[in-house]
């Protein structure tokens, strides 16, 4: 499915690209500026079974889709910058901003370098529990416990099911499923299913976040860059949505306080954890205002609008995705006519 997909996108990004559409379309959806959502930056590796290759874009393409946005007179700007010019709505100009979600090391070895080549800022939304080293990136978990298994058993629905994962196909639809199922679930009992999933095939999933994500101590000297701003991801990574109210409002205080605390700096912007319409709604873009953020980003596909001002806690992205690494799209994402695509041509509602 997730290959048809696929594949169905990026027909629809060739059509909008050869047909010229849009340049047609960038007068009505192109907004005043774009914020693209990154995640990983890094080397491409080897390796047939990626199922998490969207979440990461190699530092030559982030490069070459900084070389484009130079050339076509865009600015690019700190989320603070963004904040003012939404808030005084000033759109003489149109701007790019650069955010990470999660708080990889990679951003800091791969990201930062290429942001530095073109004097252009980076946000990264840092989620407190990677950088205590404590947290779950379970869909890294998955994607390993699959690698290595060629059978997998999981109660899903509530039925125990047996899905093969001997071959790469195979590998791809167990993840498809097992990736869907987990998604659905309230936090404790994705934490108590994913334990369950590393202790039967061996996974360290303690280990992962360590590995993969910026310690505090690391993040200070990062923080500390001129061009880095850092922002706020939630404490546990959850799915705020699915917390009560006084649960979801504590991970997004908490979060915004540890990161002052810790790097002695103001964190007033914030990404919603999975940030789809199941994660983040009219609640938590009330939340965070009442916690004090100044700006949040939700994963919901857009270019920004001047009406976006009225709603900064609830600013939609363009996905740098890694399934789409060709810069000749990129007229077509940042004239919105992508997202507007995916968006039925409705223009973009936040609600
Ligand atoms: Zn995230």
């Amino acid at each position: 499915m997730k290959q048809i997909r696929n594949t169905m996108i990026r027909a629809g990004l060739d059509a909008l690209y050869f047909s010229g559409a849009h340049r047609v379309l960038r007068p009505i959806f192109g907004g005043v500026g774009t914020i693209f959502m990154l995640h990983h930056v890094r080397p491409a590796h080897a390796g047939l079974f990626q199922p998490n290759r969207h979440l990461e874009i190699t530092p030559d393409f982030l490069r070459a889709t900084l070389a484009y946005i130079r050339a076509s007179g865009i600015d690019i700007v700190t989320p603070d910058e963004m904040q003012r010019r939404l808030a005084e709505q000033d759109f003489s100009r149109r701007f790019a901003c650069f955010t990470c979600d999660d708080g990889y090391r990679d951003n800091r070895d791969f990201a930062l370098p290429a942001m530095q080549d073109f004097d252009a800022p980076l946000s990264v939304y840092v989620t407190s529990d990677f950088a205590d080293g404590a947290g779950r990136l379970w869909w890294i978990a998955l994607e390993r416990v699959i690698a290595k298994t060629d059978v997998i058993e999981a109660p899903i629905d509530g039925e125990i099911v047996r899905l093969d994962t001997s071959t790469l196909v195979g590998k791809e639809m167990a993840f498809d499923r097992l990736h869907g199922w987990l998604r659905g679930l309230s936090g404790a009992e994705l934490t108590r299913q994913m334990g369950a999933l590393c202790a039967a095939h061996g996974i360290d999933q303690d280990a992962i976040s360590a590995e993969l994500c910026l310690s505090w101590d690391e993040l200070k000297p990062f923080a500390a860059d001129p061009l880095v701003t850092i922002g706020a991801h939630t404490i546990s990574h959850c799915n705020l949505a699915k917390q009560d109210e006084a649960g979801a409002l504590h991970e997004l205080i908490a979060s915004r306080t540890r990161i002052e605390s810790e790097l002695q700096r103001p964190a007033v912007h914030l990404a919603y954890p999975y940030g789809d319409r199941a994660a983040a709604g009219p609640r938590e873009f009330a939340l965070a205002q009442q916690a004090g953020f100044a700006t949040a980003v939700t994963t919901r596909p857009g270019v920004i609008f001047a009406d976006n001002g009225a709603q900064l806690t609830a600013l939609p992205r363009v996905s740098l995705n890694g399934n789409y690494q060709d810069t000749r799209y990129l007229p077509v994402l940042t004239s919105g006519a992508a997202t507007a695509m995916y968006n039925g041509f409705r223009r973009g509602s936040v609600a």
